[in-house]
């Protein structure tokens, strides 16, 4: 814990304190006074004006919470959302098509199709629709990027462990995410954030879609349908999905704000 002399009517007093990352790193370029301030809800905090030379890169505070998911390939805190609903659409068409011609293939020759012509169009279709799921997951990670960087913020995700289990993603829908197309979304994101200098934060994933991002509260009931929220506690409606992102964005917040107890002690004259 750190401490803090301040010059009182009665003469100094020595007083410990608190700060958090973001704090920490700024505390050595400290100058002039320190302001003294209550807050309304009686916590007392230390304004501190820093000395910062030119380009120095700010360290991020604020973070977009993204969860990633199978209606919505990507939704953000601030309620941007990117539907999975074209991409199903073609998986769809091309499923059928492919049962079309495994149908064929079967009944060999009857409707002028040869199997090795069969066989070279199903490899077709598996290619266009990889093709197509990568130009989506391109489009968005460099939308969330993109909106992370020109809003100084970093980008939070979930940790992936621990994702295969949740609620949202029952059997019917893994089938539908196909692992390897969720896996790309997560790795593009990641690298294109890093490539901006865009700090990416991994968050614990338990219960981000069952907890109310307005009030903490946890609740399976809290989840009446796969696109809805209601909180039982305090009554806060949103999107699923939204409000998932704004859990994670919480969480990032509260990991590189938390106030550190654990460093060396420093004194401040104030
Ligand atoms: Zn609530």
């Amino acid at each position: 814990m750190d401490r803090v002399s301040l010059l009182t009517l009665s003469g100094r007093i020595i007083v410990p304190f608190i700060m958090g990352a973001y704090q920490s790193e700024r505390f050595s370029a400290a100058k002039g006074q320190c302001d003294l301030v209550r807050r309304r809800d009686g916590k007392w905090f230390l304004l501190v004006t820093v000395d910062l030379p030119d380009g120095t890169k700010t360290p991020t505070t604020d973070f977009l919470g993204v969860d990633l998911g199978v209606v919505n390939l990507a939704t953000d805190s601030d309620g941007g959302r990117h539907s999975g609903e074209g991409l199903e659409a073609c998986r769809i068409r091309h499923h059928t098509h492919r049962c079309l011609l495994q149908k064929a293939a079967a009944g060999r020759k009857r409707r002028g199709y040869r199997p090795k012509a069969i066989r070279h169009k199903l490899r077709t279709l598996s290619g266009q629709e990889a093709r197509f799921r990568k130009d989506i997951n391109h489009q968005i990670s460099k939308s969330l990027v993109a909106k992370a960087q020109d809003t100084g913020r970093g980008l939070a995700l979930e940790d992936l462990k621990g994702i295969r289990d949740r609620t949202r993603f029952r059997k019917a829908q893994r089938a539908r995410m196909g692992g390897w197309a969720f896996h790309q979304l997560r790795h593009y994101v990641a690298y294109k954030a890093q490539r901006a200098g865009v700090r990416l934060e991994i968050v614990d994933p338990r219960n981000t879609s069952r907890e109310c991002a307005g009030c903490g509260h946890i609740d399976r009931a809290n989840r009446p349908s796969q696109a809805e929220f209601r909180c039982v506690a305090c009554g806060h409606t949103d999107h699923a999905d939204v409000n998932a992102a704004r859990n994670i964005r919480s969480r990032a917040r509260a990991a590189v704000n938390r106030p550190k107890v654990s460093e060396p002690p420093r004194t401040l004259a104030a």
